[in-house]
């Protein structure tokens, strides 16, 4: 008994968000070389924070092989987190206690950066504030998540150590601890990235699709990008927001491409009050992770596979949602889970949980973004300051954390 029924099978493989509205970007396809300030390779989360940064100030003309959106950006079940995949204490292990606050409080203000841009720019995509609640699991204990809420409350952060007691009488779940957090969001992250890319657009910003870029050469003055549309790309300076489709030409040292998958509910999902405020995730591998969307669906995923294309497999999807919904289940008894939609894709992971943001090796004026974990969408952000503030000719004073 899986507690779970797949009600549409129509929907099995596709994402939620593809069928958001509003995720109109206009395109026009690469007709002629252009030269511009700036190219950004990839009209996903990343490329569209980009280009709203960037375009303040500069010519930008974003370049995709897909239309806008189409990469792990339609995929992502858009956690707005500021915790890091690495609890403080283990990541101040890997890179000292200094730097690991530094990547805390960095990740904690880009969380309300990236609120305080949606509210600026008025993007609809039902961004709610929410509190997370991260259970102990096999990764992490109850007596580690006790010591890593009091490092975390000593930097100031705002956790808290929940007991099993509270757990089961607040919450309904039958752990032997949890952290509680406040902070983060959700939100929709297509409708997020397609406002942002408008902005940038409203800003005159360009949006090339389909583009390939096929190879890229720098010298002094700037970097010429090849694609297949045959025409050249002449830039100052370019960035590439590939998501996890590395170019051959940038090295990833650290990273690893994975599969993900995930699933919706059908909407006004009946769920406990508390669940509609709160993120929630375990300190397990594979973990299981869940949240309420604007429209009352529960949107739950985990399983993770060391795979870079287990997510392209059919039969497992099935299996892996099956997987997801019996261990909800186990979580949650009362909440009765009917699939609507459930899909898969490919994720990135680093030996820290800190992604790279760095210059590509051996090329000048390019820089590439890439070795997301679980809060992707922040070091998205993230990327935009430390990358934009080189671009203008500064460094960003948390720039090194991100270098691998
Ligand atoms: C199932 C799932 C759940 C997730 N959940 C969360 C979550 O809860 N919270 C969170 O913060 N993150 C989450 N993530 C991670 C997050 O979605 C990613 O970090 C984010 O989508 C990365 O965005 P991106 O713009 O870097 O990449 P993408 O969205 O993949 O965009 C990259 C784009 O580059 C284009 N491209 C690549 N190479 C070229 C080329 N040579 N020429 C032209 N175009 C090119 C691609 O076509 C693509 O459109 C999740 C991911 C998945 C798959």
């Amino acid at each position: 008994m899986t507690g779970a029924t797949i009600k549409r099978d129509l929907r099995t493989g596709r994402s939620l968000w593809a069928d958001s509205p509003g995720l109109g970007v206009s395109t026009r396809p690469l007709t002629e070389a252009v030269a511009v300030d700036v190219a950004i390779v990839g009209a996903g989360i990343s490329g569209a924070f980009m280009a709203r940064e960037l375009a303040r100030d500069h010519s930008v003309a974003v370049l995709d092989r897909r239309p806008p959106l189409m990469g792990s950006t339609v995929a992502s079940t858009a956690m707005l987190q500021w915790e890091i995949d690495l609890p403080l204490t283990a990541l101040a292990d890997r890179i000292g206690m200094a730097k690991a606050k530094r990547a805390y409080l960095r990740s904690r203000s880009a969380v309300d950066d990236l609120k305080r841009i949606v509210a600026e720019d008025r993007i609809v995509c039902g961004i709610k504030d929410k509190a997370s609640l991260y259970l102990a699991g096999d990764d992490y204990g109850h007596r580690a998540l006790e010591t890593e809420a009091e490092a975390r409350a000593a930097i100031g952060l705002d956790s808290a150590y929940v007991g099993p007691a509270i757990l089961r009488d607040r919450f309904g779940m039958d752990r032997t601890g949890a952290i509680l957090s406040r902070g983060s969001a959700s939100g929709d992250p297509a409708r997020l990235a397609a406002g942002l890319l408008r902005r940038a657009q409203a800003n005159g910003a360009r949006v090339y699709s389909p583009v390939e870029v096929l190879q890229a050469a720098s010298d002094p003055e700037g970097v010429t990008l090849l694609t297949d549309a045959g025409h050249a790309v002449r830039v100052k300076a370019v960035v590439f927001c590939c998501g996890y489709e590395f170019p051959k030409s940038v090295p990833t040292p650290g990273a690893q491409v994975i599969s993900t998958w995930a699933m919706a509910s059908r909407p006004r999902q009946r769920c406990p009050a508390w669940l509609r405020e709160t993120l929630v995730w375990e300190a397990s591998d594979p973990y299981l992770y869940f949240r309420m969307g604007g429209d009352g669906r529960l949107i739950v995923g985990g399983e993770d596979e060391a795979s870079s294309t287990a997510h392209q497999d059919k039969a497992k999807l099935k299996r892996k949602s099956t997987a997801i919904a019996t261990k909800l289940k186990r979580l949650l008894p009362e909440v009765e889970f009917e699939i609507d939609y459930s899909w898969a894709g490919a994720f990135g992971e680093s030996a820290t949980g800190l992604p790279s943001i760095t210059p590509v090796a051996g090329m000048d004026h390019a820089w590439a973004i890439m070795g997301f974990g679980g809060n992707g969408i922040t070091y998205s952000v993230i990327a935009s300051q430390v990358v934009s503030a080189a671009i203008r000719g500064k460094t960003d004073a948390d720039a090194d954390l991100y270098r691998p």
